[in-house]
């Protein structure tokens, strides 16, 4: 053996093996796991530079998870934890990546899994995702937020276990992504900023950084939660009926933790705003610009973070901010080749290819 070589690296085993010991999870716990977590935090100063300069900007990038979003985290909580139990199936009501995380953690866990979604509003990525780790996918004539209704009430009825975000171990499991940037920074960030859909998520970040805080005192970032204007109950005050965006991930008009969400914003200093769906596709091609594509919904944090800035209401200089994007671009492909001219066909030739390629 070479002296020189470097020393093998600890091999990773995923979040519950590397931060099992700080999560709420009872004895029966049996760890199913597909190495989720251990995400990169990207720096992106060009953008920040966009964005007025003078601070520093980290992307997590969630859709590095095994099935493209952050819901791998909770998802490996509280399948590890219905395993454990006996659970034979699990259920979820999902905008897409709750069905495609679930139904590959019960595949890996050897459980049937059932989803149900919203008629014609899941992605393409997601629908076939959870097709391909062979849930039984149910289609309803109506909502989410119907869909999560009907599942608490069939969970409540059946032995199928429910494995949405109010699923406690699904927070437990999600905490882990704001263990993971504190131990990256080596303390929290000055402000965190994500989007916001049935607000889980900024709970699971909230909770996270509370108790890294107590036990490293690692400090609390402020957070500011993004919803788009379609599917704002945070911002209005009141459900939505109807919610509509391009951000199907977040149309959501009545948050199951929209109190902890409310909560999170208010403990933290920070706040919870709304951006245009115009505002959220426009981002979504900046961070593409800077190489990180991300679906539409991922890209609402940093679209309310610059929402912000433009107004006069935020003021970045000096601070060192982390934006979530949750889940990644190749989830929701139509969003941009719906709207591009289809590449033109030319004949193979040099001349001709010289010319199309130099033209201007
Ligand atoms: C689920 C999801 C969200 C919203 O997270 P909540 O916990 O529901 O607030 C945002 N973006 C993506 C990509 C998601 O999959």
């Amino acid at each position: 053996m070479n002296a020189d070589l470097p020393q093998q690296p600890t091999p990773y085993h995923g979040v519950l093996h590397r931060y099992g010991h700080l999560l709420d999870l009872p004895e029966h716990t049996r760890p199913i796991t597909l190495l989720e977590g251990d995400t990169h935090l990207i720096p992106v100063p060009r953008l920040a530079e966009t964005l007025g300069g003078g601070f520093e900007l980290f992307v997590k990038f969630e859709g590095l998870n095994p099935t493209g979003s952050f819901k791998d985290r909770g998802m490996t909580a509280a399948i590890s934890e219905a395993v454990g139990r006996g659970a034979k199936a699990v259920i979820c009501a999902s905008t897409g990546n709750t069905a495609a995380s679930a139904a590959a953690y019960a595949a890996r866990a050897g459980l049937k899994a059932i989803v149900l979604i919203p008629q014609g509003k899941v992605a393409a990525g997601k629908l076939a995702g959870a097709v391909a780790y062979g849930a039984q996918v149910v289609q309803i004539d109506g909502s989410f937020d119907d869909a999560l209704a009907l599942v608490v009430e069939i969970s409540n009825r059946h032995p199928i276990a429910l494995v949405n975000s109010i699923n406690p171990y699904r927070i437990e499991g999600q905490k882990t992504a704001a263990f993971e940037i504190c131990d990256t920074l080596g303390r929290a960030p000055d402000w965190l900023c994500l989007p916001v859909g049935n607000a889980g998520n900024i709970t699971a970040y909230w909770a996270g950084f509370r108790q890294y805080e107590a036990l490293h005192g690692s400090g609390l970032p402020h957070i500011l939660g993004v919803q788009a204007e379609g599917a704002a109950p945070l911002v209005l005050g009141h459900p939505v009926k109807h919610p509509e965006t391009v951000a199907t991930a977040i149309r959501i008009g009545k948050p199951a933790r929209g109190e902890q969400a409310l909560q999170a914003a208010e403990e933290s200093q920070g706040r919870i705003i709304a951006v245009s769906d115009d505002e959220i596709l426009a981002m979504q091609k900046r961070l593409a610009g800077e190489g990180i594509w991300v679906e539409p919904a991922s890209a609402a944090g940093l679209a309310g973070l610059a929402h912000e800035i433009a107004a006069g209401r935020f003021h970045p200089q000096g601070k060192r901010i982390v934006a979530v994007c949750t889940g990644h671009g190749l989830k929701d492909p139509d969003i941009i080749t719906k709207h591009m001219v289809a590449p033109q066909i030319f004949p193979p030739r040099l001349d001709v290819l010289e010319d199309v390629i130099l033209r201007d």
